[in-house]
């Protein structure tokens, strides 16, 4: 009797850690995607560090000799380091920088509009649309975004959010009918259980003006996203950087760069982050993108876009991470489009969900 009761409890030890071991693999093997996007951000600058033909200018640059300092070196190479070194020292080591068309890496929008909102929801819908989407009113969005479309599956239901600079983003993604909780503009954290930094983040955002009157300061997004991120673990998050888009449009040279350069740290301190906690580590995907590009030629067109700036319609895109094959630099010859982000979202995240409504196709980023 003694005998066989203790190979009973022993069996039934064996089989609890197997089940618990079961249980533990599949929760860790479920990947988390980080999506970000820095609002009209030009690949000019992030594959040549800053331009030749602005560092001096006198409408747009202020303080030439401290532009110069900071990020201003001999070569691409090193004046890109300077302005981007996370994505330049470590990420170029982990994942894949598309969009150097100098190198002959092609990245385009294929909407037609080439500002924000339409390039936002080619982004996360895998679709341009023209017909509807042509202005960036706040009217809420009738296409279903891919977050959306995670956050409907039950297994998922909850565990996406998106923080954003700009105002606008609650249509954009359509926080009414997709449920999915988006803090964005000058929006504070909410909730009953507000961390000490979030209460902070509140008081703080009160007290420190914006300079522009749609589009919060980006260390307010990057921060709330953490803050979110460590209490809440969502599976799914979606972080918009606006302030490239707004210094550009007020030719304000010096502060588009040091926007640049405050965000790749800012990117650097969410990756670290997800590195540092064992729910994301090892199985969290970053894609890094942006909603348009600007002009270049004749160089006042650096500041504007719309579908009548030539070149409005590059951007480039940055994938790190999960699974990842790491190609570094893209130097070949390529066309992606943005139609593909989406796709790649649901094909990581929900690979049985049908896209067929999606434009692009799922990005050939991973390792097989
Ligand atoms: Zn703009």
């Amino acid at each position: 009797m003694k005998m066989k009761k203790s190979i009973l409890l022993t069996s039934l030890f064996v089989l609890f850690f197997l089940g618990t071991n079961a249980q533990q693999s599949t929760a860790t093997k479920k990947p988390k995607i980080v999506l970000i996007t820095l609002d009209g951000f030009r690949w000019q600058e992030l594959f040549a560090g800053a331009d030749a033909n602005l560092i001096e200018n006198k409408e747009y640059v202020h303080n030439a000799a401290e532009l110069k300092t900071k990020f201003w070196r001999n070569t691409a190479t090193e004046r890109r380091a300077v302005l981007m070194p996370f994505l330049w020292n470590e990420v170029i080591k982990m994942g894949q920088l598309h969009g150097n068309r100098n190198e002959g890496s092609n990245v385009n929008l294929t909407n037609s509009m080439w500002f924000s909102y339409p390039g936002y929801n080619e982004i996360l819908t895998g679709s341009p649309d023209d017909k509807r989407i042509n202005s960036n009113d706040k009217f809420n969005n009738p296409n279903t975004t891919v977050l959306e479309k995670i956050n409907n599956l039950p297994k998922y239901n909850g565990k996406v959010a998106a923080f954003g600079s700009w105002d606008v983003f609650p249509y954009i993604i359509n926080e009414e009918r997709s449920g999915i909780p988006v803090n964005a503009g000058f929006e504070a954290a909410t909730g009953s259980n507000l961390s000490a930094n979030e209460i902070f983040l509140n008081e703080l955002q009160e007290q420190i003006p914006s300079p522009f009157s749609t589009v919060r300061l980006d260390a307010f997004t990057s921060h709330y996203t953490l803050e979110y991120m460590k209490k809440e673990h969502p599976e799914l998050v979606y972080i918009s950087y606006g302030e490239t888009d707004d210094f550009a449009h007020e030719g304000n040279y010096d502060a588009y760069l040091k926007s640049a350069n405050n965000t790749d740290g800012l990117i650097k301190e969410l990756w670290n982050y997800t590195q540092n906690d064992p729910f994301y580590k090892d199985n969290t995907l970053f894609i890094i993108s942006t909603d348009h590009g600007r002009g270049t030629q004749p160089i006042d067109t650096w500041k504007d876009h719309g579908s009548k700036i030539k070149g409005a319609d590059q951007v480039w895109l940055v994938v790190f991470g999960k699974g990842v094959d790491v190609l570094g630099e893209v130097t070949k010859t390529e066309q992606l489009f943005s139609t593909q982000i989406a796709p790649t979202v649901l094909q990581v995240l929900a690979p049985t969900v049908k896209n067929a409504e999606m434009k692009g196709k799922s990005l050939e980023v991973f390792k097989n």
